[in-house]
């Protein structure tokens, strides 16, 4: 019996988790739940999946949940430094990260800290902290494994030693020439450029394949995603910028590819559900039922392919740059595209403003070398105290 804790349970992947949980009650238990302010959805939860701890990271939110599931056997904790404490706890053997954002960082590297075998969802903790992020890996004995649809694809394309060594992995001597990053494009993949500025939250995240959280449908249509990704694939596959590539699919049949020097190319396929990563990562390196629909090919019909535009997509581009440039840049990328989002959502900015702010950002933090999680906290504050006063260009 696996004890998994989830954190972001009231979210989109915490709720797929959750369902492939209910399918493999047999091998997996709910431990913990977690998310931060959701009391209806999180007393909903309990009461379905009765685990030992539901925790609220809001205090207040903890003290409504107490009352709405009273008369469950379920202890409700709170609080940021009580969470660390929760994740490292001696029953948890996996923990799922799909909290949204930089404030999964701290439980994440917590869960890594006590070695514990983490399924990654949340990306921008590895973008904040890179390096700092696998090193841990490593010392403290950590299981990785990438729950993100194309690093989980890549993942399963690569040799079992290079699976083994992820963020330390050797491609060239794994025979290795690419890592092929495919993206929709998303819902604007062909709109008129001139539409751009006027689009709606609304339009913004409906995603023409996936179902996700807000922030990421967003960032799916800025193509900031897929930057993010890059910079994700970048740490745990140790790739160079000259080994990744950014390949645009609209179907999202194909979730990613590895390209070998033989001329090989090794993909991974299948409906667009995070079911099947998520339940890949939860079985690995065994393989357990998901509740995805098989692939039909006869549906599908055509798969197609496309390069980038980085006039449509310009937050890609900045993506790609900075990772080139290093840790320091996209940190202060991805805190800047957090305030960003979070402003168009509200509808106070253009869908266009937010390849502004963060360009702006990138120009104007000055950027300081990251050896600590302190160092990237500050780092990160700054760049949002940026971003807001970026906000003020944008009227
Ligand atoms: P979501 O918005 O649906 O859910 C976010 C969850 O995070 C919620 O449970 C919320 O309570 C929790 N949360 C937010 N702020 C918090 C805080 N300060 N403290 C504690 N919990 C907090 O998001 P999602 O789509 O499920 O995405 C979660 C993560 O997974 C993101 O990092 C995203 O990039 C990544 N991811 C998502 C998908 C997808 O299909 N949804 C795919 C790949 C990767
Ligand atoms: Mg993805």
């Amino acid at each position: 019996m696996q004890n998994m804790v989830i954190l972001g349970a009231t979210g989109s992947i915490g709720t797929s988790t959750l369902s492939v949980i209910s399918e493999n009650s047999d091998a997996f238990r709910v431990f913990a739940l977690v998310a931060n302010t959701n009391v209806k959805r999180m007393a909903e939860l309990c009461r379905l999946h009765r685990p030992t701890v539901a925790h609220m990271v809001d205090a207040t939110a903890a003290q409504q949940l107490k009352v709405a599931i009273a008369e469950l056997d379920v202890e409700v904790t709170s609080g940021e430094s009580e969470l660390l404490d929760l994740v490292s706890r001696p029953e948890v053997d996996s923990v799922m990260a799909a909290i949204v954002g930089a404030a999964g960082m701290a439980p994440t590297l917590a869960a890594v800290k006590a070695g514990k075998r983490v399924l990654l969802a949340n990306k921008e903790a590895l973008v904040m902290s890179g390096r700092l992020f696998i090193e841990a890996v490593a010392e403290y004995g950590a299981t990785l494994l990438p729950v993100d649809s194309e690093h989980n694809a890549i993942f399963q394309c690569l040799p079992r030693e290079t699976q083994q060594q992820l963020g330390r992995c050797d491609l060239k001597a794994a025979g290795i020439s690419k890592i092929l990053l495919t993206g929709s494009g998303g819902p604007f993949l062909r709109a008129e450029l001139a539409t751009l500025p006027t689009v709606t939250p609304a339009q913004a995240i409906k995603h023409p394949n996936w179902s996700m959280g807000p922030k990421i449908s967003v960032d799916s249509a800025t193509m900031m995603n897929k930057g993010l990704e890059y910079v994700e694939a970048r740490w745990l596959f140790n790739a160079g910028v000259e080994q990744l590539q950014v390949v645009i699919h609209p179907q999202s049949v194909i979730h990613s590819m590895v390209q070998y020097q033989d001329g090989s190319v090794m993909a991974q396929l299948g409906n667009p559900d995070m079911r099947t990563p998520i339940a890949h990562c939860m079985a690995y390196p065994a393989r357990i039922v998901s509740g995805v629909e098989p692939l039909d090919f006869f549906k599908v019909g055509q798969l197609s392919f496309c390069e980038p535009d980085f006039s449509r997509f310009p937050c890609l581009k900045l993506a790609m740059d900075a990772c080139r440039a290093g840790q320091e840049a996209t940190t202060v990328l991805n805190a800047a595209n957090e305030v960003a989002v979070a402003h168009f959502l509200k509808g106070e900015i253009r869908f266009t403003d937010i390849a502004k702010i963060n360009e702006f950002c990138l120009e104007q933090v000055v950027q300081s070398p990251l050896d600590s999680i302190a160092d990237i906290l500050a780092l990160d504050g700054e760049a949002r105290v940026c971003a807001r006063k970026g906000l003020a260009l944008c009227h």
